[in-house]
């Protein structure tokens, strides 16, 4: 069970929103998806709308809350305990989506404590690892040199990085394409761009709900990423869906198709004030997704939730 806020629950009034246009393309002409309040904390009741823009076809939360209206979202130590087993076996799997290390220059975006670059420099001491989190209390590693800013606030020096990372992270931002931009002017030529985002075209966004709305803010694809990476005049080496990450398989699909037909909402899912009925369907939706994502077959047909991304900046730019 997801823990649960210490703050009130904030009422829609409380809440700080904006509207925003289109992060990839400037549109600002959407359809809605969905609409999911935060199921994750119970912060607030109010039900966020999910987008997809018109014209490129992004998703994201639309109206969301401003920066300064997100800390609420965040009142729970968000980045606390990641230095645990299970996250060392994380790290070890991120690497392996790494060039050989050496003594490159490294930046992991939105690094928390620092605790995936404390991982890469017990192997790799030759390293130089720079980490940037504006919502993390700092790091403990002495070598990791550590601004507690968001990566366009830092002021990096160009072309400064052989390797830059991001896991679970670009998925927060309220303007990616800052991000993105400045990821391309902090790589050397030839650098890459190695990081995890979730996969708006999968079963475990679109009808699972997996998204943790509303502080992942942009939900991206395949499609997506392709066009940042032009936008922003990076090449894409590779695209894939991984599992072993983070659980990106559709599970909760069938679950949720039969509690809304029996007409169950996320409220009363979440406080299981259900009728006999309900119940039944609940239970044998999730029967049926246990054996239906029980395997990964959606990551090997390159559909499931998580997406790991490979950019590499030009060699003559
Ligand atoms: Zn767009």
């Amino acid at each position: 069970m997801p823990r649960r806020a210490i703050v009130p629950r904030l009422r829609a009034t409380e809440l700080e929103l904006e509207h925003v246009a289109c992060d990839l393309c400037g549109a600002d002409a959407t359809r809605e998806r969905y609409k999911k309040p935060d199921t994750g904390q119970w912060t607030s009741d109010y039900e966020f709308p999910v987008v997809e823009c018109l014209r490129c076809g992004l998703v994201y939360v639309n109206p969301r809350p401003t920066p300064a209206g997100m800390a609420p979202f965040y009142a729970n130590d968000y980045h606390g305990g990641r230095a645990d087993e299970v996250h060392q076996r994380r790290y070890a799997r991120q690497e392996r989506y790494l060039p050989p290390l050496t003594n490159q220059s490294i930046l992991d975006v939105g690094c928390a404590r620092g605790d995936f670059l404390a991982f890469l420099l017990a192997r790799h001491p030759g390293l130089r690892a720079v980490g940037c989190d504006a919502y993390s209390p700092g790091v403990a590693d002495p070598r990791i040199e550590f601004h507690a800013r968001a990566l366009p606030d830092c002021g990096l020096p160009e072309a400064s990085f052989d390797l830059v990372t991001s896991w679970a992270v670009f998925e927060h931002l309220h303007a990616p394409s800052r991000s993105f931009a400045e990821v391309a002017r902090v790589l050397k030529p030839g650098g890459r761009f190695v990081f995890l985002v979730t996969n708006a075209e999968s079963l475990w966004s679109s009808r699972a709900f997996g998204e943790d709305v509303p502080r992942h803010t942009y939900h991206y694809s395949h499609r997506s990423l392709r066009a940042y990476a032009e936008k922003h005049g990076l090449g894409v080496r590779r695209l894939v869906c991984d599992d072993r990450l983070f659980d990106g398989r559709g599970k909760g699909t069938f679950r949720w198709k039969l509690l809304r037909a029996t007409g169950v909402g996320f409220a009363a899912d979440s406080a299981r004030d259900l009728r006999p009925g309900q119940r039944l369907a609940r239970t044998a939706g999730k029967l049926v997704d246990g054996l239906v994502f029980a395997l990964s077959w959606e990551a090997w047909l390159g559909r499931s939730g998580m997406l790991i991304a490979e950019f590499e900046k030009p060699e003559h730019a």
